[in-house]
């Protein structure tokens, strides 16, 4: 397969803006920076971040074991997610492939970048179906969508399937691996230099615990990281989401903590879900949060709202008639929704 045949042809012929830090990289201290017309008064942020965010991918580098070449950076996950989106279709001609049910972002930065969406439902079991996925795909399939482990339906998709759709779908496969931490399975970061084809795409927000900063990573060839890099805006990670990643990634010891204490907090929370009366299933997870099926979704959404709980209503998306998608939250909160959820009527 070759990559450069999947890219738009403006995009391939693309020269992109030039910054001013992008043209003269260096940080010593000693210069005098006349090129950007920023305040001179120093206050931490009167310059303008690093556009390749530098000191923060080699940090994420050690971490993931990954060269930070093969690394852009993104304001959340989202806005990595439409750049590829921006990088290889062009609109009304080409077409993704999602697999509902899964990630909503997906459908909307397709409708929002005006790319035809082609949907292949998930398995009873929310596995994919590969030859109908495979069957589907037409010249003008350039993404394939995987999410694993899923959003909502928390479980990860099997290995086996996903290594036939990454070697038979003739586009880019994304894997969104947003939940990876919280999963007993491997992430696919591992097996990166083994397939051209592939994007693997994770994100500070979840078990990182740094929502609130928007740092999304995006993990592919040096060949596609160059592509999404001509169009992303020169500073779009801001200097204090620079910093905080930074400081917060400088030492894992509450990361470790905190990320064992979610997993064993999301299985008790599942066994003590299964004995609620009105819960009918509690579906497997690998990730932070547990989907459940109840009798009916809207009434018991509402009554947990009433009572001050915040949950997701799923029962619109297809595929999740009457589910309900619940964050593991802390101990005390945890066992505060198990109580309000016992005593519905
Ligand atoms: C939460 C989530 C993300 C994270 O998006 P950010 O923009 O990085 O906060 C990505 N993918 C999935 C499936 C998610 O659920």
């Amino acid at each position: 397969m070759n990559i450069q045949d999947l890219i738009r042809p403006s995009i391939k012929g693309l020269r992109p803006y030039s910054s001013a830090r992008d043209e003269f990289r260096s940080i010593q201290e000693a210069m005098i920076f006349l090129d950007a017309n920023e305040s001179p008064f120093a206050n931490d942020i009167n310059r303008y971040p690093d556009p390749q965010q530098m000191a923060l991918k080699i940090s994420l580098s050690k971490i993931k074991d990954i060269a930070t070449e093969n690394m852009l950076l993104g304001n959340g996950s989202d806005e990595v997610l439409d750049l590829i989106i921006r990088a290889f279709c062009e609109p009304k001609v080409d077409n993704v492939i999602i697999l509902p049910p899964t990630y909503g972002m997906y459908q909307v930065l397709a409708n929002v970048n005006n790319v035809n969406l082609i949907q292949v439902p998930l398995s009873n079991d929310f596995q994919p179906v590969t030859d109908q996925i495979l069957k589907t795909a037409n010249g003008n399939s350039k993404l394939l969508f995987l999410c694993s482990p899923n959003n909502p339906t928390a479980n990860s998709l099997d290995r086996k399937l996903v290594e036939e759709l990454i070697i038979n779908f003739k586009g880019i496969v994304i894997i969104d691996e947003a939940y990876i931490d919280f999963s007993k399975g491997k992430s696919w970061l591992s097996r990166l230099n083994e397939f051209p084809n592939l994007i693997i795409t994770q994100t500070l927000s979840k078990a990182y615990g740094m929502a609130g900063i928007r740092l999304g990573i995006c993990y592919a060839s040096v060949e596609i990281i160059a592509v999404l890099n001509k169009i992303k805006p020169p500073y779009n990670v801001n200097e204090l989401t620079q910093q905080k990643a930074l400081e917060n990634l400088s030492d894992n010891t509450k990361y470790k903590l905190q990320l064992k204490e979610i997993i064993s907090e999301r299985d008790k929370l599942m066994t003590k879900l299964e004995s609620v009366p009105l819960i009918q299933m509690v579906y497997s997870s690998d990730a932070n949060f547990v989907l459940i099926k109840v009798d009916n979704a809207h009434k018991r959404y509402k009554q947990l709202l009433q009572e001050g709980i915040v949950v997701r209503n799923r029962t619109n998306v297809l595929g999740c008639e009457n589910c309900i998608r619940i964050t593991v939250g802390t101990s005390q909160e945890n066992k505060k929704l198990i109580n309000t959820l016992k005593k519905l009527v």
